[in-house]
């Protein structure tokens, strides 16, 4: 019986475009790990992982047959970990995979505005082929309340710079985090940063607040008012009838396991029909329900 040749430090996440790739982990939760809503990396203490024990991993992997035509480095900011790091790791992984056809990894605008442009691209000549961005929202005093650590304006320098290094960006918002009482500033903000990024892919979540979290404690004070079905439908309608990419074709996917229904095409050209299909969903959609939480939450 095949049994995996490495083990990893749990809790594990990856983007679900990732979901056939090979899991390699260069650093050990999150150096944020302070978002508001977010339970991913709570019981984890961040550090970097010794080279030494990646590149144990890596050749595990490749001794067990494997090979892998797509990697992901995690855990939660792994874009974060020193360049040395990184660059030995792409190195180790170019190495022992050729055919490894993309590596990809999780980014904090903080880590893309932590490396220069030569570095991004160094690290892009080295095979990272993508990153994935939690924007959430466009809006600064949303990202204050959700405690981001960082603002609208270095989300775009950030991931300006790493699409000019030649890395693909793929930026997911949440659909919801500003409750009602942001819904409208959420939306215009979003639209702003969204354009102005121009993203390879773009990807919505919904909101739903995790017992145990700030965020959580919150909705429950009253300080943060969910919003209903109807109203999430109505925020990414406006989302998506506000954004201008012209840049380049944008893939469009809201298929995460929070999202109530799966909808996708290319930006701009699908936008008009996906609009349309918002539109009906928002106007169709009944009062005061709320969505049902995804059962794996
Ligand atoms: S940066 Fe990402 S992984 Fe880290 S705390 Fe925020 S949402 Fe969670």
């Amino acid at each position: 019986m095949f049994s995996f040749p490495i083990s990893y430090e749990p809790p594990v996440y990856r983007p679900p475009s990732e979901a056939r790739s090979l899991l390699i982990q260069v650093t050990i939760g999150c150096s944020n790990n302070k978002c508001t809503y977010c339970d991913m990396y709570r019981s984890k203490s961040y550090r970097e992982r010794p080279f030494e024990e990646i590149e144990r991993d890596i050749k595990k992997c490749a001794e067990a047959g494997l090979s892998p035509d797509k990697i992901f480095l995690c855990d939660g900011d792994a874009l974060g970990a020193p360049m040395e790091l990184l660059e030995r790791t792409l190195l180790c992984i170019r190495e022992t995979f050729p055919d490894c056809r993309r590596v990809g990894i999780y980014a904090t605008a903080e880590n893309m505005l932590g490396k220069s442009l030569e570095e991004l691209k160094r690290l892009h000549d080295l095979g990272l082929g993508i990153a994935y961005l939690g924007l959430e929202s466009g809006d600064d005093k949303v990202l204050h309340m959700i405690v981001k650590g960082n603002t609208a304006a270095e989300m775009v320098e950030g991931s300006l710079r790493l699409k000019d290094a030649g890395i693909k960006l793929s930026t997911i918002v949440m659909l919801g985090v500003g409750g009602v009482k942001y819904s409208e500033q959420h939306v215009k903000g979003t639209i702003e940063v969204l354009s102005q990024t121009c993203p390879h892919f773009f990807s919505f979540l919904t909101t739903f607040s995790v017992p145990g979290t700030p965020y959580h404690k919150m909705e429950e004070r009253g300080l943060i008012e969910p919003l209903t079905s109807k109203a999430l439908f109505k925020e990414m309608h406006d989302i998506l009838n506000g954004v201008k990419f012209e840049a380049n074709p944008v893939i469009f996917r809201a298929n995460h396991v929070s999202n109530q229904f799966p909808l996708g095409g290319t930006l701009p050209r699908d936008q008009k029909k996906i609009v349309e299909t918002l539109k009906e969903w928002w106007r169709s959609a009944p009062e005061g329900v709320y969505p049902p939480r995804p059962a794996s939450m």
